[in-house]
This record gives C-alpha cells, structure tokens and sequence, in this order.
C-alpha cells in the first residue's frame, strides 16, 4: 500500500528524507523489538468437536510495547508485511512456536502448533529451509506443524506459492487454507494445491446460530462437503457459543477454535499447564 516514502529498506537509511514518525518511526520500533524479544506469542485452543478435546493450538502474535501495551497484530503486522522484515519476522514465530510445542510436549500433551504465515513469505523458497531447520533443531515431528496460509497469498505468485505448499507438504508439514471463503482461491486451486485443512472465516460461522441462520448455513455446509470431498479437515473459526458449536459438528465440521472454548492466552494458562512458579 502506498505509504509515504517509497521502500520499506527506508530504516536502514539514515540518509533517508522519510521523517521519524508515523510509518519509519514503527518501523524502526519493530526493527528493535525483534531484536529485543518484545513480541510474544499467545496461543488459543483448537477443539475436536467430536471428542471435545483441543487437538492443537494456534500461534497468534503480540507485542508487549514498551509504553503502548500489548498491542494486537491489526497495529503493527500490516507495516511488517510491507517489509523485508516479514522473513525475519516469521522466522522468529516459527522458532519460537515450535520450542512452546516442545515444552508442552514435554508435559504430556503432544498437541500440534498452527503457525500463521504472511503472503510474502511465500514468494520466495527460504520459508523451507527455516522450516526443516527447525523442525530438526526442536526435534519437532513434521506432523505436529500446521502452516495457515490465507487466500491472498494466491492473488499474484500463485505458482511460487505453490511451489513453497507443496514443499511444505513434502516435509510432511500440514498446509491449511485460512480464512477460506473471503478471498479468491479458485477451485482449481483447491483441488490442486496440498492443503490438509480448510479453515472456514469467522464471517460465515458467526451467522449458524443466528436468529436468520439459512444463508450462513447453506455455505457452511457446503464448503464442509467441499472439503471432506478434497480430503481436507475442516475447522470452523470464530465459534462464540454452544448453539454454533452444536450446529457445526451436526453439520460435519471436525475442528472449532473461538471464544466459546477459550480467548488466546499464554501457552500455559491455555492448557491448565501451571506446573511450578512463572512462565518464561
Ligand atoms: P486469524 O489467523 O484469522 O486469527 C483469528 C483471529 O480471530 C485472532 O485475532 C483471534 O484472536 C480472533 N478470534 C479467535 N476466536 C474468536 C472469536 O470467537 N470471536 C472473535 N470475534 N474473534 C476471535 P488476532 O489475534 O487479533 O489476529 C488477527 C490476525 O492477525 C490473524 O487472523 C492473522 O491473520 C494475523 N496474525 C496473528 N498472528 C500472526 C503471526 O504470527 N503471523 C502472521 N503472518 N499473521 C498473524
Ligand atoms: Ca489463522
Ligand atoms: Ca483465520
Ligand atoms: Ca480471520
């Protein structure tokens, strides 16, 4: 999106006529606060809906800021995406993801990590590599990795995109299609691209339960089928309440994530984990 100034390398010149506020000065900030380990990761459930049993959990980062507080993504990913940060950036989720996965592995509850990936680390292949590093470096099962990738990552690299899914998939790693149904992956797409999972937008779940429920429920219902059809697991976002969450697993669904089970949190407080005295 067009800020002012032209490139996001802006922050590493000093010579630069971009002035110290708004747009350069946030970057500057999160330059700093990767460097300064002020992003944090908190993590919420995603429930079997047939056994009522979390299954895994999604990363979802946040940024302890100095003196703004904890600020969610909407305040500062959007000017990550636009910047060569967004590589070093996801690396960082990626790592520090997996080492939660392996702590809580530890304590016996061997639940995947969903890692949430932006278009732009998919137009190029350094994505793998970070991924199979890690995967050895945490001695963390393929399987046990969940990648969400959402549909704009198909706007305009489709083809390197896929080649990076497919080589995701590959390493055994599962590929979900977020947020599915607000973009515009095509069912050629779909078919052909390896995704384990389809994750259906909170826009469409909200409405199941509803007083006028019909037309959300006629697309749930048929992208449930669509993607039981393809091979896919579905999981239903956004579930808020129990009438949403029974409507769902009447209807199919596999797997639901939302407030009704729990908010996002810190790994430990998510899983009913508090072994000894604070986190780290
Ligand atoms: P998303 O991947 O679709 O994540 C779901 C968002 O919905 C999260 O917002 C979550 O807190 C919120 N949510 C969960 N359950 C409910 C519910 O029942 N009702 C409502 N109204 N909301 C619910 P959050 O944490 O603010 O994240 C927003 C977006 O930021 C994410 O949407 C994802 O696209 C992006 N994001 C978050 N963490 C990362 C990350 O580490 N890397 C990248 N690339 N993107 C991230
Ligand atoms: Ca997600
Ligand atoms: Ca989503
Ligand atoms: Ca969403």
């Amino acid at each position: 999106r067009g800020k002012r100034g032209t490139s996001s390398v802006v922050i590493y010149e000093p010579g630069a006529a971009e002035a110290p506020t708004g747009h350069g000065l946030l970057m500057r900030e999160l330059a700093a606060a990767l460097d300064r380990d002020e992003l944090v990761l908190h993590y919420q459930p995603q429930v079997d809906l047939v056994t009522g049993r979390a299954v895994g959990l999604e990363a979802l980062v946040r940024w302890q800021h100095p003196t703004r507080g904890l600020l969610p993504p909407v305040e500062f990913l959007p000017t990550l995406e636009q910047s060569h940060l967004i590589d070093p950036f996801t690396a960082w989720v990626l790592g520090r993801a997996l080492a939660d996965r392996a702590r809580w592995a530890e304590l016996g509850r061997d639940l995947f990590v969903a890692v949430n990936v932006s278009p732009r680390n998919l137009t190029t292949t350094g994505l793998v590599g970070t991924v199979a590093a890690l995967l050895e470096r945490t001695g963390t099962p393929a399987d046990r990795l969940t990648v969400e990738v959402t549909e704009s990552a198909f706007g305009t690299e489709t083809e390197q995109a896929g080649d990076v899914l497919r080589a995701l998939d590959d390493l055994g790693v599962r590929v979900s299609l977020d947020d599915f149904g607000t973009g515009y992956t095509s069912l050629r797409q779909l078919r052909s691209l390896p995704f384990a999972e389809v994750k259906i937008d909170r826009a469409f779940v909200a409405g199941v339960a509803s007083p006028d429920p019909d037309a959300d429920r006629a697309v749930v219902a048929s992208v449930v089928g669509l993607a039981h059809g393809l091979g896919c697991v579905v999981v239903a976002e956004g579930v808020e309440d129990d009438a949403a969450a029974a409507w769902l697993r009447a209807a199919g669904c596999d797997v639901a994530q939302g407030y009704h089970y729990a908010r996002p949190g810190p790994w430990r407080d998510v899983l009913g984990l508090h072994t000894n005295s604070t986190h780290s």
